[in-house]
C-alpha cells in the first residue's frame, strides 16, 4: 500500500470562488491567474473549474502549451512576457498575449517575424519597482510599441504592492493613472487583494481585466485580518493523511526530534504520515492545528520528514475513545476540508508556520498523489 497521503482538489470551490470574484469584479473581465502550475495544484486539475474564466494568466510559456493542450481557444496571457527572443515564435504559434515590461522585449518584438500582430499588456512601474516601465518612459514605450507592425492591440497593466488595503491601492492607482492619461487600451489593475479590499466598490479602478489568483484558490490575501469563510471562498485544496501510530506518553516524556515538545502529563499522540519532503512547512511548531477524524487539535514538536506527530487530547475529551474510534488509520487532514465537513483553512496553518497560504499551495511535493473531487 502507498503512503495514505493524498492531495484533493475541489473543482466545485475552484468554481464557486471564481463566481465569487466575478461578482467583485464589476464590469471587467477575469483572468484565472494560474501560474506556478495553477499555485501548485495543477493547470490539468483545476481547468475544468476555472474555464468559466475569460483568460488565463501564467508565466511559463510550458504552461500556456499544456492549456492550447487541454482545448483552451480563450486569451492566455505571459505576465512576464518573453524571456529571451525566441519566446515570441511559441507566441505567434499559440496566439499568446504577453506584457512588455522592458525594453529588450520592444527590441525583440521589432526583429520577429510573424503573419500574426501580438496583442500586448505594456506594464507600468507604479511603485513596486519589480518589472515594468518608469511613469515617464511609459509614453514612449507605448509609442514605440504602437509604431511596430508586430504588434496589434496596446493594452495597460500595473501591479499592487498593498492591496490588502484600499489606502495601499491609491498611491500606486495614481501614478498609473497619470502615467497613462490619454493612452487608449484596455487596463488591467487588480488583483485578488485589491478586488476584495474594494467589494463594496466593484468599478472604483478603471479595470477592463482584473487578474484574480489567490482568492481563486480559497485563501484570503489579508489573512488574519479577513479570513477565507468571512470573504465568502471556499478551499480549493485538501491534504490529507492518516494515523500510522499512537504513542501513550507519560509526564515528563520527549516527542520527535530534538525532544522539542515534553508532555506535562500523560498523554496520547497520533503519528500522522505527512512531513517536510511532502511540502509541509518544517517550521510548523506545536500548536499548528490540524484535524484528526475532523476534529481540531494541534502539531506536537518538530515536523520530521515523512512525519509529524499529533495531540489527540480533543478527540479524547470528546469521547471519541470509545464508540467511533480513532487510532491507526484515523483521518488527518493538515489542510482542507475533512470527511465530517470541518475546514482548516491552509492560511491558519501558514500562519502558524510564519508564511502565507501561497507559499503552502505551491510547496506540495511531487511524490504526493493528487486526486479530484467535485
Ligand atoms: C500572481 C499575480 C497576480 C495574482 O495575484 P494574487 O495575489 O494571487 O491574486 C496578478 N497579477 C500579477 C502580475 C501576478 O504576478
Amino acid at each position: 500500500m502507498p503512503r495514505p497521503i493524498h492531495a484533493t482538489v475541489h473543482t466545485a470551490s475552484l468554481t464557486h470562488n471564481l463566481q465569487r470574484m466575478r461578482m467583485t469584479a464589476g464590469d471587467a473581465k477575469v483572468w484565472a491567474v494560474v501560474k506556478a502550475n495553477a499555485y501548485g495544484h495543477g493547470v490539468e486539475r483545476v481547468f475544468d473549474g476555472l474555464r468559466g474564466a475569460d483568460g488565463f494568466a501564467l508565466l511559463d510559456l510550458n504552461e500556456a502549451q499544456r492549456l492550447r493542450d487541454l482545448g483552451w481557444r480563450g486569451p492566455i496571457l505571459l505576465l512576464e512576457g518573453a524571456f529571451e527572443p525566441r519566446d515570441l515564435e511559441l507566441c505567434s504559434r499559440l496566439d499568446l498575449w504577453h506584457v512588455v515590461h522592458g525594453d529588450e522585449q520592444i527590441d525583440w518584438l521589432s526583429a520577429h517575424k510573424t503573419q500574426v500582430p501580438h496583442r500586448v499588456f505594456l506594464k507600468v512601474n507604479s511603485g513596486m519597482n519589480r518589472l515594468g516601465f518608469a511613469p515617464h518612459r511609459v509614453r514612449s514605450a507605448w509609442t514605440r510599441l504602437n509604431a511596430l507592425p508586430q504588434v496589434d492591440e496596446i493594452s495597460l497593466m500595473t501591479h499592487f504592492s498593498e492591496a490588502e488595503q484600499a489606502a495601499g491601492i491609491t498611491p500606486q492607482e495614481a501614478v498609473f493613472v497619470s502615467a497613462t492619461a490619454d493612452l487608449p487600451g484596455e487596463r488591467s489593475l487588480s488583483n485578488s487583494a485589491a478586488l476584495l479590499s474594494l467589494q463594496a466598490q466593484p468599478n472604483a479602478l478603471k479595470n477592463d481585466w482584473v487578474r484574480a489568483g489567490i482568492a481563486l484558490y480559497g485563501s484570503s490575501p489579508d489573512h488574519p485580518v479577513h479570513s477565507s469563510a468571512d470573504w465568502g471562498l471556499l478551499p480549493s485544496m485538501t491534504l490529507a493523511t492518516q494515523l500510522v501510530a499512537v504513542q501513550d506518553l507519560r509526564a515528563g516524556d520527549r516527542v520527535g526530534y530534538g525532544g522539542a515538545f515534553t508532555a506535562p502529563s500523560a498523554m496520547r499522540i497520533g503519528i500522522a504520515a505527512c512531513g517536510y519532503a511532502d511540502g509541509y512547512p518544517r517550521h510548523a511548531p506545536t500548536g499548528t492545528p490540524v484535524l484528526v477524524q475532523g476534529v481540531r487539535t494541534r502539531l506536537l514538536g518538530r515536523v520530521s520528514m515523512d512525519m509529524v506527530a499529533v495531540d489527540l487530547t480533543p478527540l479524547e475529551a470528546q469521547g471519541l475513545a470509545n464508540g467511533s474510534g480513532f487510532g491507526f488509520g484515523s483521518e488527518v487532514t493538515m489542510w482542507g476540508v475533512a470527511t465530517n465537513g470541518v475546514a482548516l483553512p491552509i492560511d491558519e496553518v501558514a500562519q502558524a508556520a510564519g508564511t502565507v497560504g501561497y507559499e503552502l499551495m505551491c510547496a506540495v511535493a511531487p511524490r504526493v498523489p493528487f486526486s479530484l473531487s467535485k
